[in-house]
């Protein structure tokens, strides 16, 4: 029997599912990030290799079982990046054919069933992605943490450390966000961050799960938070309304996916975004995705296999 995999892998995990050559979902698995920019090469053989074999497993296949394993990745652009992962599936021991794309059109499949319209994810990482009915892709953002992913987890996350040490300098006024992260963090006094920010196991992971604890500032008033979060809305904003401009929608209603955790999950962050959004274009609709972005590449495979599904049999 031969089966389809697909896979969405971010910066803080990597969910698969595999399923059968009839359209129907048999099992599903996840692991830890697969941004092979952030964590490496070593750390993302793991998670892939982890979520594949248990695929398998789940269902007494064997590797050679897969007939096609469609990946959305995140940190996934150029054809270099291309060639990394098929040496790193190469490794895990995938024979079968492979789609490999960026985890946001993954996501923008499983969120309406097909790659049109535009999505902003905002999750460890950010970025905006759109595809018009002439089969126009476009993007903006989203180049990698050190770069910019502005708006993302890991920005609110290194902007709020660093405006804890602005205020610890009296550069800035005092801050919630100070006795919040050390709460967090568990430690006692500002200059223990220094140590615990700069040692070797620290990912862009860590400082975007810092977010929730702006979040909360935020809700608690905190001046310092909320201008955060506000240049974080202003940021993906701004990603957004370049990626609908470039694409051409000829007086359709635009719709527009909000994906990963924080546009997604954190109503704040969403309802700020959804305002600025509906006041600067017209006609759109925003969701939030209907399936995940495994779900989305599983859909990639089978439409490319020409299988037919029923999105109702999707859980
Ligand atoms: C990556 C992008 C990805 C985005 C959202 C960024 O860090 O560079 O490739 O699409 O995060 O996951």
């Amino acid at each position: 029997m031969k089966y389809v995999i697909g896979i969405d892998g971010g910066g803080t995990k990597t969910l698969g599912y595999i399923g059968n050559l009839e359209g129907k979902i048999i099992a599903s698995s996840s692991s830890g990030p697969s941004n092979y920019h952030s964590i490496g090469i070593k750390r993302t053989k793991e998670s892939l290799g982890d979520v594949i074999n248990f695929l398998c497993n789940s269902v007494n296949a064997s590797i050679e079982d897969i007939q096609l394993l469609s990946l959305g990745l995140a940190g996934i652009d150029r054809p270099e990046d291309k060639k990394n992962i098929e040496e790193i599936l190469n490794f895990i021991g995938v024979k079968s054919e492979i789609i490999l794309k960026n985890d946001a059109v993954s996501a923008l499949v499983g969120a309406h069933g097909k790659e049109y319209g535009v999505i902003t994810i905002s999750g460890t990482g950010s970025i905006s992605y759109g595809m018009d009915s002439k089969g126009k892709l476009v993007r903006a953002g989203g180049w990698g943490h050190i770069i910019d992913d502005e708006g993302s987890g890991y920005d609110i996350g290194r902007k709020a450390l660093g405006a804890v040490f602005k205020s610890y300098d009296n550069r800035t006024e005092k801050t919630l966000l100070t006795e919040k992260i050390l709460k967090y963090l568990n430690l006692k006094t500002v200059d223990k961050i220094v140590g615990y920010i700069y040692s070797n196991e620290i990912t862009k992971e860590h400082i975007a799960q810092i977010a929730p604890v702006v979040f909360e500032a935020a809700y608690e008033k905190d001046k310092t938070a909320i201008d955060i979060l506000d240049k974080a809305v202003d940021s993906l904003v701004e990603i957004t309304e370049t990626v609908i401009k470039k694409l051409e929608f000829n007086g359709d209603k635009i719709n527009l996916i909000l994906d990963g955790g924080i546009l997604r999950s954190v109503k704040y962050m969403q309802n700020k975004f959804k305002e600025r959004i509906n006041k600067e274009i017209n006609n759109i609709n925003i969701s939030t995705p209907l399936f995940n972005g495994a779900i989305g590449s599983l859909l990639i495979a089978w439409n490319h296999l020409n299988i037919e599904y029923s999105l109702d049999n999707i859980k």
